[in-house]
Formats: structure tokens, sequence, C-alpha cells
């Protein structure tokens, strides 16, 4: 009989926090886009005499990330020393917080789309997030030499420590592609896994399911992608089980890292126990009491992508799969608002007798559809990126009404909305130099009338059963108007002439 097994998995997340200067000194934070040790200073070098300063904005975002998460936040700011010896670390220690770090517990509750998993939504426990400083980068050169560029040494980073709380590997790597979205929206890091700035370790045990104990665990490191957060969980509860089916479970806790080119975890050194990084309190930093940063920060929490999600769908209509769509990039939601808000502005006092109930569903289909496909799907396939400053909301919203009140059909709007990406033109404007306005109804109603009174025969014929006939008419009225009258508005105007 083969056993049940299910996954107990953790994360350990550092985000690199996008700060003007380094952590403890005033070396310029984006060493990574400068030539290698020139963003240095004796600080973040180490030299011996040299004292450290906290940067006061790091605490900022680190607060601001502990409150987003709903953690605890110790209003005593203060370092530990963490010992480990490694060429690209010259103090031989690290600066980080130990048994009192900024934020403590705390919970995280993201979406897991899909049907083919346990639960579409899940929240897990944080256990805490502390501030510390990042090591330099070593590059290995062929002929076996290492090079270090320190530029990234002192670069501060807020380490988050989950609960092992995922169910499955795809739950970790929704909660990444959330939490990205978090730092971003906070505004503290760029959030970019492939440039570094998220960095994440997995760790994964297997147990029988219905047994809560927690077993020796796998911790997987080198993941620099949601892919391979994914796979090299995958991979991991393959191999587990395997040991488990085997009778031979794990009884260590090892240090595994992700070979992305053969996509397996292969064994690395054993880790350091918290005894060997032989941690104490940081003498050159004394204790700062940080309540002030700690209320105004809170005060200054934007709108979190979750609770502007579910805003999306109750204020404007949007369905889920929309509003998260919009939500994923912070000037795309923002620029969905102004659109929104202008064009139900236009309805409220044009057509003031329709009802919110009934006209809000149409508008918000109208906007989805025209900003998330047809917006979107032109500025694609002309090479270019979203940007709020190509066509203003008052203008999107304007070529919006006319779609409402068709004034013009979808093909002639998508003409306008490529004008209007080229040249930034209101539509009105691009309708009249073009020669594209749609034809009024007065204009259709004398063709209507003018095609009936030329074609008797066909009118006879419509009137005795022959409907298929309504593609004639149409096809005269259009042909009359040039192509400019609406066509599904014509077709029921000549129906309701012919009846
Ligand atoms: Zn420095």
């Amino acid at each position: 009989m083969s056993l049940q097994l299910e996954p107990v998995i953790g994360l350990e997340i550092h985000v690199q926090l996008k700060t003007k200067t380094k952590m403890f000194c005033s070396c310029d934070n984006r060493g990574e886009n400068l030539p290698p040790n020139t963003a240095i200073c004796p600080i973040c070098l180490a030299h011996p005499g040299t004292l450290p300063w906290p940067n006061e904005q790091a605490v900022r975002f680190a607060v601001l990330l502990g409150s987003a998460l709903g953690a605890q936040l110790d209003p005593v700011l203060r370092f530990d020393r963490k010992h480990y010896f490694y060429p690209d670390l010259p103090k031989g220690y690290q600066i980080s917080q130990f048994d009192h770090p900024t934020c403590s517990g705390g919970s995280f509750t993201f979406e897991v789309p899909g049907t083919n998993v346990p639960r579409n939504s899940a929240t897990v426990r944080i256990e805490r997030a502390h501030l510390e400083e990042d090591a330099a980068k070593s590059f290995h050169g062929t002929a076996g030499e290492t090079l270090v560029d320190f530029n990234r040494a002192g670069t501060p980073l807020i380490e988050t420590v989950t609960h092992p709380d995922f169910k499955t590997p795809f739950e970790a790597r929704c909660f990444l592609q959330e939490l990205r979205l978090l730092v971003r929206t906070l505004g503290i890091s760029e959030g970019d896994m492939e440039k570094g700035h998220l960095r994440c370790d997995a760790n994964i045990s297997m147990r029988p399911v219905g047994d809560e104990n927690l077993y020796a665990k796998t911790e997987i490191k080198n993941l620099n992608s949601f892919r391979s957060v994914e796979r090299a969980l995958e991979f991991e509860i393959k191999r587990q089980s395997e040991l488990w089916e085997a009778g031979t479970p794990p009884t260590l806790t090892t240090t595994r890292g992700w070979d992305d080119a053969n996509q397996k975890t292969t064994e690395q050194r054993s880790k350091e126990g918290l005894k060997d990084y032989r941690f104490f309190p940081e003498p050159d930093l004394p204790f700062c009491d940080i309540s002030a940063i700690i209320a105004e920060e809170r005060r200054h929490l934007p709108e979190l992508p979750h609770a502007k999600r579910a805003r999306f769908q109750a204020e404007y209509g949007f369905t889920a799969p929309d509003a998260r769509q919009f939500v994923e990039h912070e000037s795309l939601a923002e620029y969905a608002e102004n659109v929104m808000s202008e064009f139900l502005a236009w309805v409220r006092s044009e057509l003031p007798e329709t009802s919110e109930e009934e006209f809000k569903p149409r508008a918000a289909k109208l906007v989805s559809g025209w900003l998330l496909s047809k917006y979107l799907g032109a500025l694609s396939e002309m090479g270019r990126e979203f940007s709020r400053d190509i066509i203003t909301p008052e203008n999107f919203a304007e070529l919006l009404t006319l779609l409402y009140r068709t004034k013009i059909n979808s093909t002639t709007a998508q003409t306008v909305l490529k004008k209007m990406i080229e040249t930034g033109a209101d539509p009105s404007h691009i309708l009249e130099d073009e020669k594209l306005t749609g034809a009024d109804e007065q204009s259709i109603d004398l063709w209507i009338a003018e095609v009936i009174a030329a074609n008797p025969a066909q009118v006879a014929e419509f009137k005795a059963g022959k409907f298929s006939l309504l593609q004639f008419f149409l096809g005269q009225v259009m042909k009359k108007s040039r192509g400019t009258a609406d066509p599904e508005t014509t077709a029921e105007k000549i129906k309701d002439a012919l009846e």
C-alpha cells in the first residue's frame, strides 16, 4: 500500500529596498548599475574605526511592510551581529536582527486561481520580517579566480519568514507574486526577481496525511524566478516521497541548490546552525525609539492590492479576472478608475434617466473590453508600452460614450483608437478629420425610406416571409451611407420599417 503524503512548505524572502543610500552608510544604493567597486566607502568596506548608522528610510520601509502584513512592530530598533566567514563579507559578520525583529507575527491572504487546487484563497502566517544588510557579490572566473564587487555590500534588505503553511508549490508561487505586487504598491522595492531584488529560499518536508509533526526539511537555494520556485518544490516532493516510500525518510536538515539547466536540486554544504553564527547585540548601534516613525508610516499605508481588487468589483462592477488584471499594474488601475469616473459623470449629466444599476454593468464591460483587450492589444501590436500619457482618460471616456450611444460602430472605434494612440487627439476631431463620423439617425431613416420605395418587389417578398432579404436591404442602406451607418442599429430600423 502506498503512503499518503503531504508537503509542508515555508518560504524565506529577501527583498532589496530601493532607498537612496545603503543600510549603514551614505553610499549610493544603485550600485548594481555602476562600475564595480565605485559605490563603496570605509564603512561598507569595514575599515577599522568606522561606525555604522541606520538608514531611516529603510526603517520606514520595514514599518510599511510590517503594517501591510499585520505584524507587531517593535518600537525599539536594535540590531545584532551574525557571524560567518566568507570573502564577500568584509566585516566577518553581517548586521541583522536576531531576537527583536522590527516586525513579528502577522498573516497574509492571497488568491490561488484555478479549479484544480485544494483552495482558492490561502492565508499564510508570517513568523517575522527583519532588516539586515546585504553581502558583496562574488564572480567566479573560468581560471579559478574569484572577483568581488563591493557595490552591493551594505545594501538594505528585509527578510520575511513565513510559517510552513503552503499546501502546494503553486501556492508558494502565487504568494510570491502577490508579495511582489505588495512591495511595489508600497513603493519599497522594484521587486524584480531576475535582478535579485526579490530572492527566495524555500524549505520543504513531507509527512503522512493526518500527522501534525514536522520532519527534517530541505532548504532550497538559488531560486531566481517564480517558475523555478514551483519546479524545485515539485522536484523535492518527488525526491522526498521516494525516500519515504523506501522507508528511509530524511533525518537531517539539508541545504540543496536548484540547478535550473538540469531541473533538479543538488546537495550543498551543510548549513551553519544557530550556534555557529554566535549572534550578539551590535555594540556600534545604539537602541533607537522608532514609535513616532511607526505612527507616521501607519497613516501612509496605501490601499493594498487585495482591497483594491475587492473595491474594483464592488464599486465598478468589474469581474474578478478583470479587477485582477487592472490591479496588477498600478498605473493601469489608476487609469481605469479615471476613465470610469469620466464615463459615469458623462452618463449622469447626459442621460439622467438611466439607472445606475442598468448602466454600470454595461459601462464596466465597455471599459474593461476596450481598455484591457482592444487598447492594450493595439499598443502591443505597435510595440508600445502602456502609459497614461498616450491617451488622456477624458479622451478614452469620450470614445466609449460614442460607442455607448452607437454613434460609431466597433470597427470605426478601432480605427479611431489607433489614430488616438498615434496622435493623442480627441475622438471627435479624428472622426471629423478622417470623415469617419457616424451617420445620424435622421439620415439613416431617410435612406431606409428611399431603399424601400425603390424595391417594391423585394418588400413584398420580405413581407411574405423571405426574411433573408434583410441583408439585401441592409446592404443598400450601408451603400447609401458609404459605410458610416452602424449595421446593427440599421438592421433593427429596417425591420421596424418593414413591419
Ligand atoms: Zn559605504
